[in-house]
């Protein structure tokens, strides 16, 4: 009888301590956003505490032997601790990354929408916003949301930095285990993010890339611009790059870990991304229309984001303008003997042709032009590349 009282207040004080440090490792990941490391560590200080106070009280009373006895059960206790923050770890901590330039139209809405989809996911969940040096009120209103919200993180830049550099930011300053990476114009909608989630878990998936179905509210120049230099960007590039895909994707801490490495200053990132491979999956979705404001891409920023894509992934714009000068000399040596034996053999009258050397001066002078402007672009990389500036300068963080 003795015996089995005994054991009954084993079971009690074995399962309240695992209760304890589960409750309390839960409390601290979930609601206050703790890292699983100090969570953790709490959890179990809880989980012992708790067992000695029982057998001060109760278990031990009157026993001579419990020190082997509290040793075996300690160890027993901490193994089910252990196997049970071990279940609570491969819940997977989720941050959304979300870069803003002059968004105060959309910003508040935007973290609404989000909010409302993370609330309702297991995982414990955080957003990144990078204000890249707005002009407008988007300042204000990230620090209020973080003034109120404590697992929402702000960092403010120095000044505009670019789309780029922003999202750059957003990953360095990540410790989460998986990140999805979004506009703040919800033209990715935040309700797919449970989706990209279940296609993580399903295929095991380091990068699940969305992919456009459609564009909605979009120029038809933009459409056929953006079309266009997908394709021509797979062309060019020594690397294949999925089509139709932005920024909006889902990245694990191994893709951001080696992410982090990269030294380059004009990232591309959706390539970079491609580039750095593990298992990659697609995730097709419909574009939405910006929920209000404007696009800050406009043609000039499009351009320079092109041309960073082509020239950081790619050498064939070298290679072409070496072909190019090829083709020139091939046509300069048969023209000559042309010429010449045109003047032997009387078949052609070089002194009337003032309009084909003016074309050809014209012509080939276009095409040194144009290749010392590609070698230009190179040359220009490099310069910026070797001063080594950072890539973005931060003003200031908020709940970090
Ligand atoms: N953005 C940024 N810095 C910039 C330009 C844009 O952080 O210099 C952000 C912007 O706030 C948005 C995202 O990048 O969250 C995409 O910009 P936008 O919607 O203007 O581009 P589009 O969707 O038209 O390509
Ligand atoms: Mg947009």
């Amino acid at each position: 009888m003795e015996t089995i009282k005994q054991a009954i207040k084993y079971g009690v004080v074995g399962l309240s301590n695992t209760l304890i440090t589960m409750i309390v490792i839960w409390v601290m990941m979930k609601l206050f956003g703790c890292r699983e490391g100090l969570s953790n560590l709490t959890g179990y200080v809880a989980g012992i505490l708790n067992s000695f106070i029982w057998n001060k009280q109760w278990t031990f009373k009157g026993s001579s032997t419990g020190w082997t006895k509290g040793a075996v059960r300690f160890t027993i206790a901490f193994i089910i601790c252990y196997a049970l923050q071990y279940g609570l770890v491969l819940i997977l901590k989720l941050a959304v990354i979300v870069p803003c330039y002059n968004e105060e139209a959309v910003i508040e809405e935007s973290y609404r929408r989000t909010k409302e989809v993370l609330v309702k996911l297991p995982n414990p969940t955080e957003i990144i916003y990078i204000n890249d040096g707005s002009q407008d009120k988007t300042r204000s209103l990230l620090d209020h949301i973080a003034a109120t919200d404590p697992h929402v993180k702000v960092i403010h830049f120095s000044r505009n930095f670019g789309h780029q550099p922003a999202v750059t930011a957003g990953i360095n300053n990540c410790d989460a285990d998986l990140a999805i990476i979004i506009d703040a114009d919800m033209q990715d909608p935040p309700e797919l993010i449970p989706d990209l989630l279940e296609v993580q878990e399903r295929e095991n998936a380091n990068v699940v890339y969305c992919v456009r179905k459609s564009r909605e509210g979009e120029s038809l120049f933009k459409l056929f611009t953006s079309k266009a230099f997908y394709r021509v960007m797979n062309y060019m590039s020594e690397v294949h790059f999925p089509l139709d895909t932005g920024d909006f994707r889902l990245v694990d801490r191994k893709v951001m870990n080696e992410f982090d490495r990269f030294k380059e200053r004009g990232k591309y990132i959706r390539g970079l991304i491609s580039w750095v491979g593990f298992h990659q999956v697609p995730f097709y979705y419909e574009r939405e229309a910006r929920i209000a404001g404007e696009t800050e891409y406009p043609i000039s920023k499009m351009l320079k984001f092109a041309s960073t894509a082509m020239l950081y992934f790619s050498k064939k714009p070298l290679r072409l303008a070496t072909s190019l000068g090829f083709i020139s000399v091939l046509v300069g040596i048969i023209l000559a003997v042309w010429f010449t034996l045109g003047k032997i053999y009387g078949f052609s009258n070089a002194e009337v042709g003032w309009t084909s050397i003016m074309t050809s001066i014209i012509f080939f002078g276009g095409v040194q032009l144009l290749t010392v402007g590609v070698l230009g672009q190179y040359v220009g990389i490099l310069f910026d590349e070797i001063k080594a500036r950072p890539e973005y300068i931060i003003d200031e963080k908020k709940n970090y």
